[in-house]
């Protein structure tokens, strides 16, 4: 990374921290990345963290208070498609991680509605986002869809 960037973003991180008083209302985006870059959901711990693999296909890892990565043990997770192109991809374990056997589809623009389910009898936690899935223009460096920049 270049320091000039680096000094541009801390000018506006000043900025922002000036200017966020007066906007405390406002609905902040609150997103976390995990360590992979992905999306990192507000779930109990251990948390999903919602990443897209280069071939599309969506891969759930989860992690400890401490950041580690711990196996699923009963989660749920499904995932599903609001564009155009409705798809449903319930994710499967394998390894560490809960992975779809299909891709999401093509392109991206879309909406996702990401279930998580503790285990197979309880209630799901929705998360709703927009799929964007190049790479952040700001400082962060994660896809759009786990981006936390502030602007
Ligand atoms: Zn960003």
């Amino acid at each position: 990374m270049k320091t000039k960037s680096i000094i541009q973003s801390v000018f506006t991180c000043l900025a922002l921290a000036i200017a966020l008083p007066a906007m405390a209302d406002d609905e902040a985006k609150e997103v976390e990345a995990g360590k992979r870059g992905g999306r990192l959901l507000a779930t109990e711990s251990p948390r999903p963290e919602f990443f897209v693999e280069k071939d599309h296909t969506v891969s759930v890892k989860f992690y400890d208070e401490d950041g580690k990565v711990v196996a699923p043990a009963n989660q749920q997770v499904t995932v599903i498609a609001t564009g155009d192109e409705k798809k449903k991809l319930q994710l499967e374990k394998k390894e560490d991680a809960l992975v779809s056997a299909e891709p999401l589809p093509k392109g991206d623009g879309y909406n996702l509605v990401v279930q998580v389910r503790p285990n197979a009898d309880s209630k799901p936690e929705n998360f709703r986002f927009l799929f964007l899935n190049h790479i952040c223009g700001g400082t962060c460096g994660n896809p759009e869809y786990a981006c936390t920049c502030d602007d």
